[in-house]
């Protein structure tokens, strides 16, 4: 959705602002972030019309298995991609910026009303962005990660020696792997364990641009709404989580949420009108 043809209307502002009011009664609010925003930044999304995926090819079910198999040939192919879906993500990826919505979550986050967010993006813009309790579920395609102790680096970190692959972690020798979560790969324990606790303690769910149906995602909001928590969803489409929400905000992210920002810090210096 074009963000600069989407028209705020007073009803939908009234209710960005009942938001606002909940998300500073709250005791710990965590955002949930997935592809709607990085659509908004330019970024296909990966399947349907349009998608990198139907356009360029889809990558192998079995991904992880196949780098564990064979983790040399997967470096190999990672440093000069044969498949046209691999080179699509990355160039897509490395020109993506932020767009509004990452920015006005970062400083949320700065003023201390967002404790968390989770993403199950991996383009990097929440980090660009500056946000900086960040829980990327998917991992980030920007960095690596070594498969034993967890560990995330920056490619600079790590020398890559062609003739000796896969590189190792210089912390505990284990097989580094891009950080990317591939098909058939678990979640990365540590970011999951900081996603059920950030969860707990939460009690208002901000869930932007996604229609949570993926797991371990779509646990999340459901188990805010069970403790009675409230469920804010920011998303131009109708979604299977729409009608259990505690507040719906129909539009794109990266129009409402500077909105929502706004009426924040207005609340914050004390101005009622
Ligand atoms: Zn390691």
């Amino acid at each position: 959705m074009e963000t600069s043809t989407f028209e705020l209307t007073p009803a939908l502002d009234a209710e960005i602002e009942r938001a606002a009011a909940a998300l500073l009664e709250a005791r710990s609010v965590v955002a949930l972030t997935g592809a709607g925003l990085s659509v908004e930044s330019g970024i296909p999304p990966f399947r349907g019309p349009g998608g990198l995926w139907t356009k360029h090819g889809e990558p192998p079910l079995d991904g992880y298995q196949r780098f564990l198999r064979d983790p040399a040939a997967a470096w190999r192919e990672r440093l000069h991609p044969s498949e046209g879906w691999a080179r699509a993500l990355h160039e897509t990826l490395g020109r993506a910026r932020p767009n509004a919505g990452h920015r006005a979550l970062a400083a949320l986050e700065a003023t201390g009303v967002l404790e968390a967010l989770i993403t199950q993006n991996v383009d990097d813009l929440h980090r660009k962005a500056g946000s900086k309790h960040l829980l990327e579920i998917h991992g980030n395609f920007s960095l690596l990660r070594c498969l034993d102790c967890h560990s995330r680096y920056e490619p600079a970190a790590i020398p890559v020696d062609e003739a000796n692959l896969p590189p190792r972690c210089p912390g505990c020798g284990g097989v580094i792997k891009g950080d990317t979560v591939q098909f058939g790969e678990p979640i990365p324990p540590d970011v999951l364990r900081d996603c059920y606790a950030a969860v707990e303690r939460c009690d208002c769910m901000l869930v932007i641009g996604t229609t949570a149906t993926v797991y371990p995602a779509a646990e999340f909001p459901l188990e805010v709404l069970r403790r009675r928590g409230q469920v804010i969803e920011v998303n131009p489409y109708p979604s299977e989580l729409t009608p259990a929400v505690t507040l719906s905000l129909a539009g794109p992210g990266g129009t409402l949420l500077p909105r929502l920002l706004h009426h924040v810090e207005r609340r914050n210096a004390g101005d009622p009108g």
